[in-house]
């Protein structure tokens, strides 16, 4: 490959989004290039739950209508499973999660209402003490390892190109525009980049004028040896989110989260009270997950917006980058995501959701201590604690 010789469009992250977009970029011919400092999928979009329902989003439809033609699409499997059902431990939670069902029909989307014999013949495993749930007809969920290496490989199989192992240490600029990027590996021009670098998208953008206020937290993944397969794996509930595996493991996440100083280069590692905190849970979800060996566990960090939802914009200075930083809705939105950014990139604008929502200027007004003001700051650190 000649590294020298940038590209069209340079993607800047081998994350679902920046892989997805370069992915519906190289379908329409375009010569677009992917940088990653490490190998793609390798922090979020490698270490997520997996889920793909996200009904709050204008890309909601887009995410709906695509996941269930990824695989014909890609042309390499993601582990691509429907439908979701969501459990209720009490009618707190039951009564809680309805206002989602209510959003969700409001979208012309089907929810069925389980009772208790109804849930247990749809999820085996679910504790006695579960009250009823919710069977989402809609959403699902997939294997964030393979979709992330089935966006790479389809990427190049339409000539797009991929260059990993290489980092981006700043954008420069020409005549007020973009005019290329800075590695370790050399300079690579474009004409226009995308910035989907997960939690280097704030710092990189900085360089460029432009501020997209996000805060780190790390999320924690665990997984156990596998159990029966149930019907359905993409089962959430008790304030976890997750699936079972094809082979039957559990793989469960969700809350509490931690919040971090933006971190360096190396990717979080898990700690063991978030992961205690999770198998607890996962055990009243689950009781036989109590006798279950857990096999892996880790951690993975989510860039934060005030409103916790994405920015996908290309604003109007400097006018030829895309800025893309997805919270921690972006594996399920990826496919859509990508849409998007395809449309960003060749027609100025997306032409089937409306984006408004996920603009940047949403924050023009933010105060300058909004991470104190929602209590998003790290917890100090021990040894700053004992003065040392
Ligand atoms: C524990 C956990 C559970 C989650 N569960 C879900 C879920 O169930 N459903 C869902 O939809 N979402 C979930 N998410 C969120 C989802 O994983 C992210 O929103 C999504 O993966 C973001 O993808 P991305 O491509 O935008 O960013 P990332 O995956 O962070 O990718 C950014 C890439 O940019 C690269 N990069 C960074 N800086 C540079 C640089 N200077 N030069 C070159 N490359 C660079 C990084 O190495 C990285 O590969 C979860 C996240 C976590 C951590």
């Amino acid at each position: 490959m000649d590294g020298a010789k940038g590209a069209a469009v340079i993607v800047v992250g081998g994350g679902v989004s920046g892989l997805s977009a370069a992915w519906w970029l190289a379908r329409e011919g375009v010569d677009v290039l992917v940088v990653e400092k490490g190998i793609v999928g390798w922090e979020a979009s490698g270490r997520n739950g997996g889920g793909c329902s996200h009904h709050f989003s204008p890309l909601f439809h887009e995410e709906q209508r695509l996941w269930p033609m990824m695989d014909e699409l890609l042309g390499y499997p993601t582990e691509w499973q429907a439908e979701r059902i969501r459990v209720a431990m009490d009618a707190a939670q039951m009564e809680l999660y309805a206002q989602a069902v209510e959003n969700a029909r409001g979208q012309g989307f089907v929810v069925e209402v389980l009772d208790t014999a109804q849930l247990r013949d749809a999820v085996p495993l679910v504790s006695p003490a579960a009250v009823g749930g919710y069977h989402y007809r809609f959403g699902g969920h997939a294997n964030p390892h393979r979709t992330a290496q089935a966006y790479a490989w389809a990427l190049q199989d339409h000539g797009g190109r991929l260059m990993q192992h290489t980092t981006v240490r700043g954008l420069t600029m020409a005549g007020g525009r973009v005019s290329g990027v800075s590695t370790d590996r050399g300079e690579l021009g474009c004409d226009v980049v995308v910035l989907a670098a997960g939690l280097q998208t704030t710092r990189l953008a900085r360089g460029i004028g432009l501020e997209v206020p996000t805060v780190a937290a790390r999320a924690e993944i665990l997984v156990t040896e596998p159990l029966p397969p149930m019907p359905l794996g993409g089962v959430d509930g008790n304030g976890l989110y997750g699936r079972q595996t094809l082979r039957g493991n559990l793989a469960y996440g969700g809350g509490p989260h931690e919040w971090i100083d933006t971190p360096s280069a190396a990717p979080a590692n898990s700690s063991t009270p978030l992961a205690r905190n999770i198998a607890r849970r996962l055990a009243e979800l689950f009781p036989a997950a109590a006798h279950a060996r857990v096999l892996r566990s880790w951690a993975g960090t989510v860039e934060n917006t005030p409103d916790g939802r994405p920015v996908i914009d290309r604003p109007a200075h400097p006018g030829n980058a895309v800025i893309v930083t997805l919270s921690s809705v972006g594996f399920g939105l990826s496919p859509a995501t990508g849409h998007a950014v395809r449309d960003l990139v060749l027609d100025g604008a997306c032409g089937f959701a409306d984006l408004s929502t996920l603009s940047l200027a949403r924050f023009a007004e933010l105060e300058p201590d909004w991470r104190e003001i929602q209590g998003w700051v790290p917890a100090p650190r021990p040894d700053a604690a004992a003065g040392a």
